[in-house]
């Protein structure tokens, strides 16, 4: 039986390799496709415990696969790490205000660094763990780039990656300690780009047909088409070309770039058909010729709820991290950071105060890193409006997510509060305990087989029996364009 305190030990071992690979690709902070050396440094620890690397997955120069097989290599797991940073997140470490490293420059304001270490960390001691019990298996890391670009997963999962993986524990750093019920949205990206005809706007502008009165047209059909969509769905846009500078001449091209997001894979496809049946109605009207071209998408995210309640139990059994009152004071300094009208939303929205007490209230206020661990809750799966490639892992093999506290709670993602609270001691304690609760869910699924089984069912309903990228195969990873 899975021993939680053994798997500690095993995690010991390399707890300190993993914090320092977590603060050097925290300094290195590279953006989407670019992290060459993040993934590098992964590399060569993972090669240091004879793990068999695949590089340049699915033609990405930054993604890769690491793999350990122990005895008959069955069953397959897999956990996927990122490593991408922000841009204009750069922050010091230990500076309570502002204060970029490189002014404009990049930080690790999502926590990928720890989410990149602390996958490497559970999966370098499981396969110890699997060597010495003499147990069967093979332990995959995923390297994933660009999560918070492009995403590179539905491309991983396109190549068929993730076919022979029989079940994905991951994690996300974040401010509560649970296996969330909550999924993601999925989410479709393109360009339309309008041609038109040039023209002098004042002496000849029945010779004139305007792109961007194009580009105008369709946002005013988007605003509208709002209103008969379902509440969920969320349509933005951004322009990317306006034609020019030039008042006085009537605009031969323009380019707006569009997202487009619903709960669910057909609800989402079906929305962005509307869309481009508005940006067609668009050109029609100004006279002007559109084509579109689809960037990116992810499939939405739901738990597989068999592994949910598995990992579940290993976040129970491992316990919240135990944080020092020197973190608490940390915690409380970061969240003081915050203006007084988002640390009240915080206070009311964010946490869900509402259901305690003042005094539990003012006490969880006063020591605000999160100490207990959050029931999943599955009859409450729901959607929230964010997106991640994971979604795609989701549909092409049962995949569930951990969240572990990283940061204070309230604390707001994408944030320079995020970029310190990623190289913090609060930050290294969190990716430990997310290391160890993989881990034991690991060995909890592989000693009882049967569940895989039923992780698989419940697959099957979700995705028809196969993986569907929603992106066609012409759609290649826009390495250095997104
Ligand atoms: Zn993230």
């Amino acid at each position: 039986m899975a021993d939680f305190k053994k798997i500690q030990s095993y995690i010991e071992e390399y707890r300190q390799k993993a914090i320092d690979l977590a603060l050097k690709i925290w300094e290195y902070a590279e953006i989407s496709f670019q992290e060459y050396q993040s993934a590098q440094a992964m590399k060569d620890l993972l090669m240091e415990e004879g793990f068999a690397i695949e590089e340049n997955l699915a033609e990405i120069p930054t993604a890769f696969k690491a793999a350990f097989s122990v005895g008959t290599g069955r069953p397959v797991m897999g956990l996927l790490a990122e490593y991408d940073a922000l841009d204009g997140l750069s922050q010091k470490k230990d500076s309570l205000v502002q204060t970029p490293i490189v002014p404009g420059g990049c930080g690790h304001g999502c926590g990928h660094n720890l989410l990149g270490a602390g996958c490497y960390l559970s999966a370098v001691a499981l396969k110890k763990y699997l060597l010495d019990e003499k147990m069967d298996g093979t332990v995959i890391l995923f390297g994933c780039p660009a999560e918070e670009g492009a995403g590179s997963k539905q491309f991983i999962a396109r190549a068929g990656y993730f076919d022979d993986v029989d079940f994905v524990y991951c994690w996300h750093p974040g401010t509560m300690n649970e296996v969330s019920s909550k999924g993601s949205a999925a989410i479709m990206g393109a360009n339309f780009i309008f041609d038109g005809v040039a023209s002098h706007a004042g002496g000849a502008p029945h010779l004139g047909r305007s792109a961007l009165d194009t580009a105008e047209l369709m946002n005013i059909g988007c605003n509208y088409l709002r209103e008969h969509i379902i509440d969920q769905a969320r349509i933005h846009y951004a322009y990317s070309d306006a034609g020019g500078t030039a008042p006085n001449v009537v605009q031969s091209h323009a380019v707006i770039k569009y997202e487009v997001r619903a709960p669910k894979i057909n609800q989402m496809q079906e929305l962005f058909t509307r869309v481009v049946d508005v940006a067609k109605g668009a050109a029609l009207m100004a006279g002007t010729r559109m084509k579109y071209e689809v960037t990116m998408a992810f499939s939405d995210y739901l738990p597989n709820k068999t592994l949910a309640r598995v990992l579940d139990e290993a976040l129970r059994e491992a316990g919240a991290p135990q944080w020092t009152e020197e973190e608490y004071h940390l915690a409380l300094q970061y969240l003081r950071t915050y203006s007084k009208s988002i640390q009240l939303s915080i206070r009311n929205d964010q946490m869900e105060l509402n259901q305690y007490d003042a005094e539990k209230v003012n006490r969880i206020m006063n020591k605000p890193l999160d100490s207990t661990v959050h029931p999943f809750q599955d009859h409450a799966v729901t959607y929230e409006s964010g997106s991640t490639d994971v979604g795609d892992v989701g549909y092409a093999t049962p995949t569930v997510c951990l969240n572990i506290a990283t940061a204070c709670l309230g604390n707001i993602g994408h944030t320079w509060q995020n970029t310190a609270f990623s190289a913090s001691s609060i930050g290294m304690k969190g990716m430990v305990k997310a290391a160890e609760v993989m881990m034991l869910a690991f060995i909890k699924t592989l000693e009882r087989p049967e569940l895989i089984k039923t992780a698989k069912d419940e697959l099957r309903i979700k995705n028809g029996g196969r993986y569907n990228c929603p992106l066609s195969d012409y759609v290649k990873p826009p390495i250095g364009k997104y």
